[in-house]
C-alpha cells in the first residue's frame, strides 16, 4: 500500500506532468469506485488541472475548482501514459478502475488488483467532503508538527504505538510498512502503550517519525510513478523482511502475524532480545 511518502511522489509526479492540461475525459472501469453522486465526474471534462496535493495518503487534484480526489488503498495504483489508448473504458472485469484524459491525449488509469475492492474515488467541491479526509489527524510532515504536539497526542492515548501510529484519525499518512521502519529506528516496541512513554522514548520517536518519513520522501521524489512500489520495498529496513538480518545489530528479523497484515521487529533493538508472541507459533500465549 504506498504510504506518505509514495503518494507525495505522486502528487510531485502528476503536478508535474498535468501542469496546463485540460481535463478532456473521465471513465469509469467501475461503477463502485466512485464513492460520490454529486458532482457526477463529467464535472471536470473541460476544467484545467490547475493543483495536486496530498491530504494523508489520499490523492487530490484539483480542476478548477472541482476535486477528483483518490485513495489507492491497499492494492491499488496510478498507471500513467503519455499517449492513452484511444478505447473508451466501460464498466467490467478490467483491473481498471477509473481513467482520466487530458488533452494533449495523456492521462492516468487507477488500477486495482485482487478481487477485495478497497480503492476509492472522489468527486467533490471541497476536499473535507470526504469523510476520510474530514476525520485526519495532522500531518507529521507538515513544519507546524512539533514535538510537544505529538508529545500531547502520545500521552493522551492508552494504545500499542503500532496502532496509534497507524491510525489515521491520529496521525496523518502512516500505514503498516513505515510504522514498522519508524519504531525500528526509534528501538521501541510496537506493542509498547504510548501514553507510557517517557520523555527520551517520546522523543526518540518523534524523530525517528520525521525522519524515516522525510528520508523516504527524499527517496521516491522524481522518481516515475511505475518505480515507486520498487523503491518502497528496496528501502525498507525490517518490514516484509522477516528472517533477514537486522542492518542495525545482525539478528534476525521476526514477525507477528494477524488475520490480514503482519510485522515485522527486531527483538535485539525493539524489544530487549525477548521475541513477541506470534499467534502462529504460540496460540495460547497472549
Ligand atoms: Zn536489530
Amino acid at each position: 500500500m504506498p504510504e506518505l511518502p509514495e503518494v507525495q511522489a505522486l502528487v510531485d509526479f502528476l503536478r508535474e506532468r498535468t501542469d496546463g492540461l485540460v481535463v478532456t475525459g473521465v471513465e469509469l472501469g467501475s461503477i463502485s469506485v466512485l464513492k460520490t453522486f454529486t458532482p457526477p465526474p463529467q464535472a471536470l471534462v473541460g476544467a484545467p488541472a490547475d493543483g495536486v496535493s496530498r491530504h494523508g495518503k489520499f490523492l487530490d487534484l484539483d480542476c478548477g475548482g472541482t476535486h477528483l480526489i483518490f485513495h489507492l488503498a491497499r492494492a491499488g495504483w496510478l498507471r500513467w501514459s503519455d499517449a492513452m489508448p484511444a478505447t473508451v473504458l466501460r464498466p467490467g472485469k478490467s483491473p481498471i478502475a477509473l481513467r482520466v484524459r487530458f488533452d494533449d491525449a495523456s492521462g492516468f488509469d487507477l488500477t486495482e488488483a485482487g478481487t477485495r475492492k478497497r480503492l476509492a474515488a472522489y468527486v467533490v467541491n471541497d476536499p473535507a467532503a470526504v469523510p476520510g479526509i474530514a476525520s485526519l489527524g495532522p500531518d507529521p510532515m507538515a513544519e507546524s508538527f512539533t514535538l510537544e504536539q505529538f508529545a500531547a497526542i502520545a500521552a493522551s492515548h492508552r494504545m500499542q504505538v503500532k496502532g496509534m501510529l497507524r491510525d489515521q484519525s491520529i496521525l496523518a499518512g502512516v500505514g503498516n510498512a513505515y510504522s514498522d521502519e519508524v519504531l525500528h529506528v526509534a528501538k521501541l516496541s510496537p506493542f509498547a502503550i504510548a501514553a507510557t512513554l517517557d520523555d527520551a522514548g517520546v522523543a526518540r520517536l518523534y524523530t525517528a517519525l520525521r525522519g524515516t518519513l522525510s528520508a523516504a520522501v527524499a527517496a521516491a521524489s522524481g522518481k516515475p510513478a511505475k518505480e515507486l512500489k520498487d523503491a518502497k520495498r528496496a528501502g525498507m529496513r525490517v518490514h516484509g523482511r522477516t528472517g533477514e538480518t537486522c542492518p542495525e545489530c545482525g539478528d534476525v528479523v521476526r514477525e507477528v502475524s494477524f488475520a490480514d497484515s503482519s510485522l515485522q521487529y527486531c527483538a535485539t533493538c525493539q524489544t530487549g532480545g525477548k521475541p513477541l508472541a506470534d499467534r502462529r507459533t504460540s496460540k495460547f500465549l497472549k
